[in-house]
């Protein structure tokens, strides 16, 4: 299986997505910043020259958020008031604009996937997955991933699955289904994917959800997959985790391979978007991007090298 250099990861990124007020200081999550730790840090490596950077999307507006969350919580989050800080992060006005960004950032990711699923896409983005309705919670403000999918669901009638592989569940989506019965539709039960146990348990739960959401794919049921490695769930996080590196990148490769075996059972690619969630290490936060970019590295020389293979044999 040969690597693609010119299939590029096509990266929905600005630097209007980072928060950088009080972020180093005052923040015990760098979740803000990483887009930017991360990008460059990708800038400066050989791996670079893989991403295809799109920046120029808009951000969401306040009704954006209207979907998953109530009026009075996404007032209080633009005007510092009330349960502002439900998100345990520092307030700024840097922080809910870059909010508005990131939110679109998986949006637009998601969309352009789902649009031209020969592209693998990417959203430089941090967990938005404990964020409820009518509050934030565990450093996330709003839940983008809900929203990209209701609105993935409301235009094209495309429905999806998350693999949120985040050391922590992802209760946004389950929060939001009472809220908003769309998001039944959006992503149906069991499509929120959180794989449980440690190490090779961890695996082989994971290969499971992969052969429950295969099946759905099959049968027209799932029609996106977005794939959330959080570094998080790494042994070695500050907090806590279920993989040594071997089983957490082997998570990575697990995913990559079946992406192809899938799009080849549907005859087409199967539109495919990756980001970043959780990952926290105090005393080595490079650890942490050193992580994200090796998942990053796996799937796209996996997933691309595939899509190089087939065009050769067309
Ligand atoms: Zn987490």
């Amino acid at each position: 299986m040969k690597k693609n250099q010119n299939q590029k990861i096509k990266t929905f990124y600005t630097e209007k997505q980072v928060c950088f007020d009080s972020i180093q200081d005052q923040s015990f999550s760098q979740s803000p910043l990483k887009p930017f730790l991360l990008m460059n840090r990708i800038k400066s490596s050989e791996f670079g020259s893989a991403f295809d950077i799109v920046d120029d999307f808009s951000p969401f507006k306040r009704e954006d958020f209207l979907s998953a969350h109530t009026e009075e919580y996404i007032d209080n989050v633009f005007n510092k008031t009330g349960n502002y800080d439900s998100n345990s992060l520092p307030w700024s006005e840097n922080l809910v604009e870059s909010l508005t960004y990131t939110n679109t950032s998986i949006y637009n990711a998601m969309r352009h996937a789902y649009l031209n699923p020969s592209d693998l896409c990417f959203a430089p983005i941090s967990g938005m997955h404990h964020a409820m309705p009518n509050s934030g919670s565990g450093f996330c403000t709003f839940s983008g991933q809900v929203i990209a999918s209701l609105k993935l669901y409301q235009e094209f009638g495309a429905v999806g699955a998350w693999f949120d592989l985040d050391g922590h569940f992802g209760n946004s989506i389950e929060d939001t289904r009472s809220f908003n019965p769309l998001v039944d539709k959006a992503i149906p039960k069991h499509c929120n994917v959180n794989p449980r146990g440690y190490e090779e348990t961890y695996v082989s739960n994971f290969e499971q959800h992969l052969d429950f959401i295969g099946e759905k794919i099959k049968r027209g049921e799932v029609h996106y997959v977005v794939f959330a490695h959080g570094a998080d769930s790494h042994i070695d996080d500050d907090l806590g985790g279920y993989c040594n590196t071997k089983n957490w990148v082997k998570c990575a490769e697990l995913f990559a391979k079946w992406v192809n075996v899938i799009s080849d059972e549907i005859g087409r690619p199967l539109p495919v978007t990756l980001t970043l969630f959780g990952g926290y290490r105090k005393a080595n936060y490079d650890a942490v991007l050193d992580l994200h970019i090796q998942s990053l590295k796996t799937c796209w020389e996996i997933i691309e090298g595939k899509q190089e293979d087939e065009r050769n044999a067309a």
